[in-house]
C-alpha cells in the first residue's frame, strides 16, 4: 500500500491550507461539510493525525474517529430531523477512495429518499445553513 502523502486535501484543510465549513472538532478529530452532498448534512469525520484509511489506522485513531462518528449521527439525527443515518468508508482507489486520509462519510436519511449522484457541488450557503444546525444539535 502507498504511503500518506501530507498533500491531500484534507491535510490541507487540517492545516487551514483550504476552507471548509467545520461543524466539530476535539483533540483528536474534525469534522466538516462535503462540499459535494450526497444528502442535506453530508459531512466527513477525520483523525487530525495521519493515516491513508482504515488499513494503517492505529486502534487509537479508529476509536477516537468511531467515537466522533457516533456523536455527530446522534446530532445529525436531532438537529436534522432524520430518520436514519448512512455512514460510508472507502478503502484504497479500487474501494472507492478518492481522499487518501481516512474519512468516514455520514449521510443523513428520511425513510424513502434516494442519494445524489456523487460529484456534484453543492450550494455553499445552504451547506452553512445545514452546519449550522447540526452544531446547534452538538450542544
Ligand atoms: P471518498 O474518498 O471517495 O470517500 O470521497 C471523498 C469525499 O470528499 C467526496 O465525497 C467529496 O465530495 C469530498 N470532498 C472533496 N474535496 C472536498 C473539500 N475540499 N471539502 C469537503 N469535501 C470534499
Amino acid at each position: 500500500m502507498a504511503e500518506y502523502q501530507d498533500d491531500n486535501i484534507f491535510a490541507k484543510i487540517l492545516r487551514d491550507e483550504l476552507p471548509a465549513t467545520r461543524v466539530f472538532e476535539d483533540d483528536d478529530t474534525l469534522v466538516f461539510m462535503d462540499i459535494m452532498p450526497r444528502a442535506d448534512g453530508h459531512c466527513l469525520v477525520i483523525p487530525k493525525t495521519p493515516c491513508r484509511n482504515v488499513l494503517d489506522a492505529s486502534p487509537e485513531q479508529l476509536a477516537s474517529v468511531m467515537n466522533t462518528v457516533q456523536k455527530v449521527s446522534k446530532a445529525v439525527m436531532k438537529g436534522l430531523d432524520a430518520e436514519g443515518v448512512t455512514i460510508q468508508q472507502f478503502n484504497e482507489a479500487p474501494g472507492g477512495q478518492e481522499v487518501f486520509h481516512l474519512h468516514f462519510h455520514i449521510l443523513p436519511r428520511r425513510q424513502g429518499d434516494v442519494l445524489r449522484p456523487p460529484g456534484q457541488m453543492g450550494d455553499l450557503d445552504q451547506i452553512a445553513a445545514v452546519a449550522d444546525k447540526i452544531r446547534k444539535a452538538l450542544d
